[in-house]
């Protein structure tokens, strides 16, 4: 019996489906059955190798012994909303009603899901930047949208504002943007998401944005969208806990939007997971309460462990491209005689003992063949374990 439906819909979305329909691994777990093949050290999959704050550990704890395991409220536990509205406004001034304009999703996925469900016709169109989160094209595929993509420019992962007029029309619905920027680490210009939010009001279409790494920029403070001056009423705000707090396996996110704009999302959102980790929830309420210490705290740390890692891809030979915030950082191959990421990354577990993913599982044909060199590598990992990699990578400068 053959399966068909959504799964080839998705499949094709995220670039996994072959020609003759079968489905190929993603490079994601080609990288990580190598890491494991090879003990390499894991430098593709971006997830910290260190525990949150114990008073988020310890809040989750104290809920599970104390009763807090059933089905929590859809739209989220109430303290829960009510920490995610006053950390608009303590962090944006943003005032946002807790019982009407926010709503607690397993995990950014989810939110990015539901929403891309609750405002897709088929055939209406998306706009991302390109390299985009791997998810996106699947969740629009499955959506039944239909993906446009603009590309971001090198050296410093900012788009063309031509290219992003001309990609923006009126069968445009929603125009998805992620900043700080997974892969490139990037952090969008404010003319960037003002452009976005005048080309949104022209076209009349949405704006979702994901913010999972709001927190951790090492420049200028993170600019959500909908502080622009006319953006609120159509912008779609999406964050979760896991890379603020060190929780990744919790999946605790959340939308801010206009109420109408919750509701459509909540009504999808009931058919998917309907709720999810109820002891989670007050563990992230707690986290959103810390104080400005810890998060000024994390982006500094984090800072210092990009420039670790940054400074040992260039003693290697490679060309780094400049990080500004999330847990990445792209590098040039070339240099070292490499033209292919794909197949360096295949390598280089062997000759460096070191797992990294290529930039193209992040892209479309024709920008991946305009950076097929790239490589993406996570920074989100103890220092010794950076040290470590530093070191193992230095003999690429020497074989080279
Ligand atoms: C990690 C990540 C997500 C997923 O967040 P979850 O809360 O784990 O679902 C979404 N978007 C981007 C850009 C990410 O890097």
């Amino acid at each position: 019996m053959t399966v068909d439906g959504s799964w080839q819909r998705a499949a094709r979305g995220a670039g996994l489906l072959g020609d003759d329909g079968s489905i190929a691994p993603t490079i994601f777990a080609e990288m990580s059955a190598l890491a494991v093949q090879t003990g390499a050290i894991n430098l593709g999959q971006g997830f910290p190798d260190e525990d949150g704050p114990a008073a988020v550990l310890d809040a989750a704890v104290a809920a599970i012994r104390g009763g807090g395991n059933q089905y929590p409220p859809g739209i989220g536990i109430p303290d829960l909303r009510l920490a995610v509205a006053e950390h608009q406004q303590r962090f944006y001034g943003l005032a946002v009603d807790p019982d009407r304009e926010v709503l607690i999703t397993a995990g950014a996925t989810e939110a990015l899901a539901a929403t891309l469900l609750a405002l897709l016709e088929p055939g209406d169109e998306v706009v991302t930047f390109e390299p985009f989160y791997d998810a996106y094209g699947a969740l629009i595929a499955l959506a039944g949208g239909v993906h446009r993509t603009v590309p971001l420019r090198l050296p410093g992962f900012q788009p063309d504002l031509d290219e992003l007029r001309s990609a923006v029309t009126d069968r445009t619905r929603v125009i998805l943007v992620n900043t700080p920027h997974n892969p490139t680490g990037t952090v969008l210009s404010t003319d960037v998401l003002q452009a976005v939010v005048e080309l949104a009001e022209r076209h009349d279409a949405y704006i979702v944005t994901d913010e999972v790494y709001e927190h951790l920029t090492f420049g200028p403070r993170h600019v959500p969208i909908a502080t622009l001056e006319d953006a609120r009423e159509r912008t779609i705000t999406i964050s979760s806990g896991g890379k603020t707090f060190n929780t990744t396996g919790w999946k605790i996110g959340w939308v801010t939007a206009p109420t109408d704009l919750i509701t459509a999302i909540l009504t999808v959102k009931q058919f998917l997971t309907y709720v999810n980790g109820a002891p989670f929830q007050p563990a992230i309420a707690t986290g959103l309460r810390l104080g400005d210490e810890y998060f000024a705290g994390i982006a500094a740390e984090l800072g210092r462990k990009k420039d670790l890692l940054s400074s040992g891809l260039a003693s290697a030979g490679f060309d780094v491209f400049a990080s500004d915030g999330t847990y990445f950082v792209v590098a040039d191959a070339a240099p070292l005689g490499y033209d292919d990421a794909v197949t360096f990354c295949r390598e280089l577990p062997l000759l460096a003992g070191v797992v990294a993913v290529p930039l193209s599982a992040f892209c479309t044909g024709a920008y991946a063949a305009s950076t097929a060199s790239l490589v993406r590598f996570a920074y989100c990992k103890r220092v010794e374990v950076l040290e470590r990699a530093a070191a193992q990578l230095a003999v690429l400068g020497r074989t080279s």
